[in-house]
Order: C-alpha cells, then structure tokens, then sequence
C-alpha cells in the first residue's frame, strides 16, 4: 500500500512555524516512501477563513518548498487529485451523508436534547466539580419513535453510539502505545442539527475518502484520536497509522505563541533566512538522524536519509543561535549566482542600484560576502559601499585605525600599493599591500585595517583584497587620497592640541 499522507490545516492568516513543522514531517516521509502528500482546507469556520489567509498560508509552503500532488484550487492554480475536493467546505454533503450512514446502521443516534438542557446538564457538572459526559438518555429511544419525531421536523444532532467500557488503544508510531478508558467517552455529537459535522467527523470522513494512511500531527490531537479511532471502526473504514508529534516551543520553552515574531513562517524568509535553513532546522527541532550528532542536511538529504522511527516524543525549544548557525552553513552552500539571484531584491528594496553592475560583477561581489554573512538581509551592510560614496567613518574605528601616528604612512601605503597592483587581480593586490606594508615597517594588519576604514567605512566586510579588485583602482585610490588626507587633519589636530 502506498503511502499517502495529509497536511489539514485551518487557513486563518498564516503558516505557522508549529504548522509547517507538521506539514514538514508529512511531506518528508511522503516523499522518503515515494508517496503521496495532499493539502486539505479545514476551512469550515466560515467567519475565520478568508481566500486571504489560504493565498497567505501556501505562500508559506511554497516559500519552503513543501509541494503537494493533491490540493484544493486556490489563486488560479487549479485543484489537482481524484480524492477532492479538498477543501472541508465543499464536503459537507459527504459528511452528513456519513452520519446518516451510521444512523442507519444503529451505530448512531439522534439526540433531541435542546441546547438549554445540554447546558443546564454542563453547568450542574461543574458546579459538582466532576467533568461533562452526556448521559446517553436519546440513545433510549425506541427506533419508531426516533424516526417519528425526526420526520416530524424536531430538531436534532447525531451521536455516536461509543463503547462506553473497555478501552481504546492508539498505536502511535511516536509516543507508543497509548490506552484511553473508554468510559471517559460519552456518546459525542457527530453531526449538528443544523447538518453541521463536528470536527471530529470531518477529519475521519476525510481522511478516509482520501485514503490516508498515516496521520502525522500535533500532539494536542492525541486526545481526540481514541474518537477518531471509534469513528473509523463505525464506518468501517481502515485505521490509519498516528504519530503524534510534541509542538514547537519558543526559546523560555513555551508554546510557540501566534504573536511572537517567528511564528508566521514568512518572518524568517522577511529577516534573510533561507528555505533550506529552517526546513533543516524544524526537522532537527522533531527528528534524530541514525548518524549522530549531525546537523547540517540538504533538502534532498533529509528525504533520503528520513525515518519516522526517529520522530522526537519530546519537544525541542526554539535555539536562535543553532538556527543562525545553520543558515550560514546553507549559504556557504549556495553557488555564487544563486546567492546573487537571492541578494538582488533586497539590496534594491535597501534603495541600492544592484542593476547598474553586470551579472558577473554581483557574482563575484555575492561571492566575496558568502563565507561571512549570518543572513541573507546582512549582505546590505556588507557591500553598501560599492553603491554609495563613503561619507562618514565609524567612529570608534577611526579613532583606533586613523588617528594613530601612523595613520598617515599607512592609509598612503596602501595607496601606493593600490597603484602599484599589476595586473588588478586579487593577488596582486595582496602582494603590493604586503610589500608596501614591509617598506614602511608596518605590520600588514595595521594597512589592511586602515585601508578597509577608508575604502568601506566599517570596521567590517568582505576581505580587503577582494573588495579592493571589486571597488575597481579609481575609486579605491580616490578613497584612500580622502582617508589619507583626513587622517593627517587628524594628526595635525592632536599636534596642536599637544602643544
Ligand atoms: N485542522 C486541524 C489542525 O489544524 C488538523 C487536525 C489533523 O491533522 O487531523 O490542527
């Protein structure tokens, strides 16, 4: 039987990073058996679900790469799979005719209790401090006068006849074996009087018409299975096989809340991360790879190497600084031009002209920050200054690189080296620096500094040479002629102020 499995979520504004964990796992171990991974809308909360929120989720999934082979139409894109339609909208019909079915078949009842006595019962519970359970009165009514009143128009919901002794086992591919006294289950409502399905019979009846053989989610599911499980056996169809999974825990080990930044999986794409990174990152937040204490894994390492044996039972806290470590790993992964093609859109949002240089030119330039860069959005401060004159030096660098004895002899060494390079290469450059920087018995540190202040602004950036051949011998000799000059205003400043 091949595998097919399910990502069900409620579109109500955006992909969730818990969310996306869930989708992740499913699709993973879809794609690891060579199955099938199918997007269902539980869309059936009218009043939260806006064609906005779908559109703004799989934007969501698509950013990370998460394709399904069975979905609903949504933005132009057609519905695609034989199992639709998927949105659990559109199959209301399908479930009330499932309700009805069990009706039929005894195994289901109609309830005519009205809300008043439901609630009256449910406040006398608590009032007793003693939990809820219906006490089944409907289920004594002969079949005759069940269907009498339900001809005649009374109003009325469908419960399921549950076993009410025993126990309900879940075998869960994650947490084990885990068993639930059946009685803690009353007969629940399946179906409203108003011919509304009741969560519980959506997912089951779905599930079931989609042929879903695994159901991979959170663990706050874990409670509504042994009613999944009963429904299954009621309408005869096949129990899937559960993992229930812990959620994602924000960095104090709290619930990933809906408001904090993160949570909507596109804040990261916003804040310079990669697809890649936080695919690899949620995965190693639920899943233990067989070789130890590796972390690093491509897209297609992870559907190569992925075991749902290996699903985690215990939840892992969100670690920044892991995750900032395994972003820069995947964009030292990147080859130069995807990480050109990646950078050019934030460097135009960030008001620089990346179009006014040739395709090669960003490469290179791409290429010079990569070994450096924690994010994407960081590459800004890395290369602004090929785009911008300098104005202004930061201020404690100046003091330590410009306002030195020194400063002078070394911001003109530099200079000299700059003019001196033959051919413009790298290479050359770091010859002519060491050279000059050995002439004027200056250690190369101290002309490398300077001239980094002078040609950037910044203490920081991409290596010197590099940026040098990039910035092209005019500007950097221009530059360095108005650092050198500065310093020596500098220098002239403290002789006064010594004397
Ligand atoms: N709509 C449910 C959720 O978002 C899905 C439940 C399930 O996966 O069965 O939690």
């Amino acid at each position: 039987m091949s595998v097919r499995c399910r990502i069900a979520p409620s579109p109500s504004g955006f992909l969730h990073i818990g969310t996306a964990k869930m989708a992740l796992f499913n699709w993973l171990f879809a794609r690891s058996q060579g199955g099938v991974f199918i997007l269902r809308l539980e869309d059936t909360d009218a009043e939260r679900t806006d064609e906005a929120y779908v559109e703004a989720m799989c934007e969501g999934f698509r950013w990370l790469g998460i394709d399904w082979d069975e979905g609903p139409a949504f933005g132009g894109v057609p519905e695609k799979g034989a199992y639709g339609p998927y949105r659990q909208s559109l199959r209301r019909e399908a479930h009330r005719r499932e309700a009805f079915r069990l009706l039929e078949e005894g195994k289901a009842y109609p309830c005519f209790c009205t809300k008043e006595e439901l609630d009256a019962e449910r406040e006398r519970a608590a009032a007793e401090k003693r939990p809820y359970r219906y006490n089944g009165r409907c289920r004594e009514i002969p079949p005759d006068e069940a269907r009498r009143r339900m001809d005649s128009g009374e109003p009325f919901s469908i419960r399921l006849k549950t076993p009410g002794e025993g126990e309900t086992v879940v075998r869960d591919l994650v947490q084990g074996d885990v068993r639930f006294d059946n009685r803690e289950f009353d007969d629940f409502i399946i179906l409203r009087p108003n011919g509304d399905p009741i969560f519980h019979l959506a997912v089951v009846a779905d599930d079931a018409h989609m042929k879903i053989t695994h159901v991979i989610r959170g663990d706050d599911h874990l409670t509504n299975t042994p009613r999944h499980i009963m429904l299954f056996e009621a309408l005869g169809y096949p129990v899937p096989q559960f993992a229930h999974l812990p959620m994602v825990l924000d960095e104090t080990g709290k619930k990933y809340s809906k408001r904090m930044h993160g949570a909507n999986v596109l804040d990261w794409r916003d804040a310079g991360y990669l697809p890649e990174a936080i695919i690899n990152y949620v995965v190693m937040l639920g899943w233990t790879p067989e070789e130890e204490g590796r972390e690093f894994f491509t897209r297609e390492e992870l559907v190569r190497l992925f075991t749902i044996h290996r699903l985690n039972k215990s939840p892992a806290r969100f670690d920044r600084a892991r995750l900032d470590w395994l972003n820069g790993q995947h964009i030292r992964r990147l080859s130069p031009e995807d990480l050109r093609d990646r950078v050019l859109p934030i460097l135009r949002a960030a008001g620089l002209d990346p179009d006014s240089r040739s395709p090669e030119w960003l490469t290179e330039m791409a290429a010079i920050c990569q070994e450096k860069i924690p994010t994407l959005n960081h590459i800004v401060g890395y290369v602004d200054f090929f785009f911008r004159d300098i104005t202004g030096y930061d201020e404690k660098a100046a003091r330590k690189f410009f306002a030195q004895p020194d400063s002078p002899a070394w911001l003109e060494a530099a200079l000299r080296a700059v003019s001196a390079a033959e051919p413009w290469t790298v290479d050359a450059l770091k010859e002519r620096f060491q050279a000059e920087a050995e002439a004027i018995g200056a250690k190369i540190g101290s002309v490398v500094n300077a001239a980094r202040l002078a040609l950037t602004g910044k203490p920081v950036g991409p290596g010197l040479y590099e940026l040098t051949k990039l910035l092209g011998r005019e500007t950097a000799q221009e530059r360095l002629r108005q650092a050198a000059a500065y310093a020596r205003q500098l220098a002239a400043a403290a002789d006064k102020g010594d004397g």
